[in-house]
């Protein structure tokens, strides 16, 4: 008999510090997508859907698509959002009948409106549907927070393996190997977590650099025998949550023996990264200061501006002008590009229409805590309402809606791509779809904390990290957290080495 492994997949990254709500039109506005039109439309993507359901197919066994739920990530998801989601994913498994396993791929760090832990509760909710002792492999980002409850809902959990992120595929891939692996009648495999009160700034957490790339090496040199994967979970840091922390999990084939084995490993490998807490530093300049160092004209492509404290991929709301402001008052010759969410402002811009001039002011209609509008001026470019399909080495192939959207060129070098929801900045195929060539550019605003890296790798000059307040900043120090456990480094001075 066909060997039947159910995928499902509901992913957003949830930053408890944004003020707006994440409800189900995000998610529509990305696709939604259901049993076979859910394995249609992500075939071919860099996703952890489409990878597991490709590993599924090439081992002779029967995918069987649940659910392709993803959104950009946000503020805390409401509860009827929430509650419609897992019923899409409790209500497919019992649809599809009888299955052997079930990869479910989620973020990791997603919290609902009474739920701080709702990944979890997602597995509680498929676990409840599926047949007593049907494994469950759960994959995440490796921004996740792990939790001891979601690691005892599921069989075995599995992160990423890179940051940038761009091994989506290869992350269902591996979920799918341990579902067909648990499916084959061996005992089921298991996970380990271990934690330390450690927050990490999403720029210091690169994996090509240390301290990240010394506990990458070590969880892989731990790979092998019964331990059949090391993940590490620096964690997203604008996550006011209990049990958050740096999270290490290690996965095993359930022989004799091999949860104390695994154990041991994520003790180790978790006392490593406390041990060189220190090292995970960042040096954010000033915007002003940043822009002056820019010149015009080099002809060696643009130097990065890092609005990583306004980004969208963290959950910010993406409206902050404050680089805007910048590049206006101290980047005058310089040719510019920037994005700012602003739906006023692009209904302006919609019904002057390509060609006309608007005068307007952008910025600070979701969060105004930050930063304030800014005056923008100029010529509407072009204008739109199609997603962006992403180009880069991450998430390849997935389509992102930046509902509608406007170009402004302000005339003195500067163009404002001016979107009704984020635009994807981590990849220039954001640009691009705007008509605007980075390459082209003296300076690029992205807004991303790390993942630029793998989209503009080849395109950029150079990159400068902002010192910037926000809701997904830099700087940990501006953030005030109430519910995470205390004391928790760097925001306390935490000594021992644990
Ligand atoms: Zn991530």
């Amino acid at each position: 008999m066909t060997v039947k492994i159910a995928v499902a997949s509901l992913v957003q990254e949830t930053n408890t510090f944004s003020p707006r709500p994440s409800t189900l039109d995000d998610f529509r506005a990305q696709g939604l997508w259901t049993g076979a039109e859910a394995m249609a439309r992500s075939a071919g993507t860099n996703t952890e859907f489409a990878g597991a359901v490709e590993r599924i197919e090439e081992a002779g066994a029967r995918p069987v698509p649940i659910m392709r739920a993803w959104a950009m990530s946000g503020g805390v998801l409401d509860r009827h959002g929430f509650t419609t989601l897992r019923s899409l994913l409790a209500d497919g498994l019992a649809a599809a009948g009888p299955v052997d396993a079930l990869v479910l791929c989620l973020h990791g760090a997603l919290v609902a409106d009474g739920a701080a832990d709702a990944d979890a509760v997602l597995v509680e909710a498929a676990r409840a549907v599926l047949a007593p002792g049907v494994p469950v492999i759960v994959t995440h980002d490796l921004h996740a927070n792990v939790t001891r409850r979601i690691v005892r809902a599921a069989d075995a959990l599995i992160g990423f393996h890179t940051y940038p992120h761009v091994d989506q595929g290869d992350t269902g891939r591996r979920g799918a190997g341990l579902a067909l692996r648990a499916a084959d009648g061996g005992p089921p495999p298991g996970t380990a977590l271990a934690k330390r009160p450690m927050l990490v700034p999403a720029e210091a957490q690169a994996l090509a650099d240390p301290p990240m790339a010394r506990l990458r090496a070590l969880a892989d040199a731990a790979t092998g025998g019964p331990i059949l994967d090391v993940s590490l979970f620096p964690v997203q840091p604008w996550l006011d949550v209990p049990e958050l922390g740096f999270g290490v999990t290690v996965t095993h084939t359930g022989a004799p023996g091999a949860q104390a084995a695994a154990e041991a490993v994520a003790e180790r490998i978790a006392g490593e990264a406390w041990a060189g807490r220190a090292g995970f530093s960042v040096d954010p300049v000033p915007v002003a200061e940043a822009v002056r160092r820019i010149h015009p004209g080099t002809g060696l492509g643009p130097v990065l501006l890092v609005q990583s404290a306004d980004s969208p991929t963290a959950g910010a709301t993406a409206d902050s002008a404050a680089v805007i402001a910048a590049l206006r008052e101290h980047g005058r010759g310089l040719r510019a590009y920037a994005t700012v969410v602003d739906a006023p402002a692009v209904a302006a811009c919609f019904a002057a229409g390509p060609g006309a001039t608007v005068d307007t002011m952008v910025g600070a209609t979701l969060d105004p805590r930050w930063s304030g509008p800014v005056p923008l001026s100029g010529a509407v470019r072009r204008t739109g309402a199609s997603p962006v399909i992403l180009t880069g080495d991450a998430m390849t192939g997935q389509p992102i809606s930046m509902g509608r959207w406007a170009t402004v060129d302000t005339g003195e070098g500067l163009v404002v791509l001016v979107t009704e929801r984020p635009a994807p900045t981590f990849d220039p195929a954001g640009y691009r779809h705007a008509g605007l060539e980075p390459a082209d550019a003296d300076t690029v605003v992205v807004r991303s904390a790390t993942m630029y890296r793998a989209g503009f790798r080849g395109v950029h000059a150079g990159a400068i990290l902002l010192d910037l307040p926000g809701a997904s900043t830099p700087r940990l120090d501006y953030l005030e957290f109430r519910h995470a456990p205390r004391p928790l480094h760097p925001l306390d001075l935490v000594g021992g080495s644990r």
